[in-house]
């Protein structure tokens, strides 16, 4: 599949127009899925991270062991000092530090549940996901990041 039939293809499925789920049949163009590197968690330390007020009444209610860590509408607060952790307390490392899991995953904020949101952020972040050729184009990098992230979050491109 050429590229420019690809992005059309995928253009269609982020705004829901086609009929079936595109199943990605052109590994040469696919964008590499999460490797569970934990480069982004790793910046979401030190106030990096905001939750709703709806997320935060749900673990008062159902998770109080994830509410002690909110303060004032603040994640992650260190209950002892009353600042924020420097790290995200929920984050964990593989023995040979080369993959994270999170600790609260089904239950993790809106925040990390959307990532990665767009492109520039990827970049920040040092997200493995992205490939050099992500950089030639980057609506069409941005078109298989929404797909990747379809039952996620909505697509940047449908909002825009
Ligand atoms: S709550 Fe979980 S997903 Fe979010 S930054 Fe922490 S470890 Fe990562
Ligand atoms: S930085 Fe990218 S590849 Fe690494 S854990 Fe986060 S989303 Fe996955």
């Amino acid at each position: 599949m050429v590229e420019s039939a690809y992005k059309s293809t995928l253009r269609d499925e982020v705004l829901g127009r086609s009929v079936h789920r595109f199943d990605y049949p052109c590994t040469i163009c696919a964008m590499k899925n999460c490797n569970s590197c934990g480069k982004c968690c790793e910046t979401a330390g030190n106030g990096g991270l905001s939750a709703a007020p709806e997320e935060i009444d749900w673990w008062e209610t159902y998770r109080p062991e994830i509410a002690r860590y909110v303060q004032d509408g603040r994640i992650w607060i260190d209950p002892k000092t009353g600042e924020y952790f420097a790290d995200c307390p929920w984050l964990r490392y593989s023995p040979d530090n080369n993959k994270t899991t999170c600790d609260i995953y089904y239950d993790r904020p809106e925040d990390c549940r959307h990532y990665p949101v767009d492109i520039a952020q990827m970049v920040r972040h040092g997200c493995e996901m992205l490939e050099p050729r992500d950089f030639r184009d980057v609506e069409l990098a941005q078109l298989k990041l929404d797909a990747i992230m379809i039952g996620s979050r909505p697509s940047v491109l449908k909002n825009k």
